[in-house]
């Protein structure tokens, strides 16, 4: 797959964040810190009730600038997204995305992804990218065959329970997604503000395969988070950086 630079700039997913946090100043590169500052454990907990995000949330062995174990990470991950047949290309960074792409037929996995509101192009990192190409299949299997999300990148701090908290978002390294609705094979469209509340078998299946992937961390929904999620699912990578990859 040939790396062609693509102008920056189009990021209509900034102006949609739906799920609206307070915007940190947006640090300019040359003088980011060497890392986020970790305020306590990072967590969002693995069960049912209520999620927690507290402290640092980046992912293990983030560090800012990237290290070169990250770096070696993410040549490993193109080299997979080569493997898997996405169509993707190199795009300049914003904010704390480690290896920004973009992918050019907005197909990942065999799911078609769709913007809820804007335009494209999205930039995300290649791990999200990685990460969708990987559930495709089981969502596909579960019936999906498009999601429309809202936002991808956005520089925002988490924000859960109604309250922004003091840990940088994932949607700020483009790790994390926001899905408005899922369209199934016949081409009814579930939202999850209007229809998981229902029970919708659709979506209740998406959140199980999501939760059940070591690829992502806990979905964000109406349910575990009514305040801030009651109408998106927040999907995230879980990237570790912790270990170079072998080269
Ligand atoms: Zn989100």
């Amino acid at each position: 797959m040939s790396r062609r630079r693509i102008a920056a700039g189009l990021l209509a997913g900034v102006a949609l964040a739906s799920a609206a946090a307070a915007d940190p100043a947006p640090t300019s590169r040359s003088k980011a810190k060497s890392t986020s500052t970790p305020r306590g454990k990072a967590k969002v907990a693995r069960r049912s009730g209520v999620a927690k995000a507290n402290g640092n949330n980046m992912p293990r062995g983030f560090t800012w600038p990237p290290s070169r174990a990250m770096l070696a990470a993410e040549a490993d991950c193109e080299r997979s997204l080569d493997a898997a047949g996405v169509a993707w290309h190199a795009t300049s960074r914003d904010g704390r995305i480690v290896d920004a792409v973009t992918i050019d037929d907005a197909v990942l996995g065999g799911i078609a992804y769709t913007p809820a509101f804007g335009k494209g192009p999205y930039k995300l990192d290649c791990q999200l990218a990685l990460a969708l190409a990987t559930i495709g299949p089981d969502l596909a299997a579960a019936g999906v065959r498009e999601v429309r999300f809202g936002s991808i990148y956005r520089w925002s701090n988490v924000r859960v329970g109604g309250k922004t908290k003091n840990a940088l978002s994932r949607h700020a390294l483009g790790l994390a997604m926001d899905v408005v609705s899922f369209v199934d094979e016949s081409g009814r469209e579930a939202k999850v503000a209007r229809d998981y509340r229902a029970g919708d078998d659709l979506l209740l299946d998406v959140e199980r395969t999501i939760n059940a992937s070591s690829s992502f961390r806990l979905v964000l929904t109406p349910k575990n988070d009514p305040i801030s999620h009651s109408d998106h699912f927040h999907l995230e990578a879980n990237p570790s950086y912790a270990v170079t990859p072998r080269s």
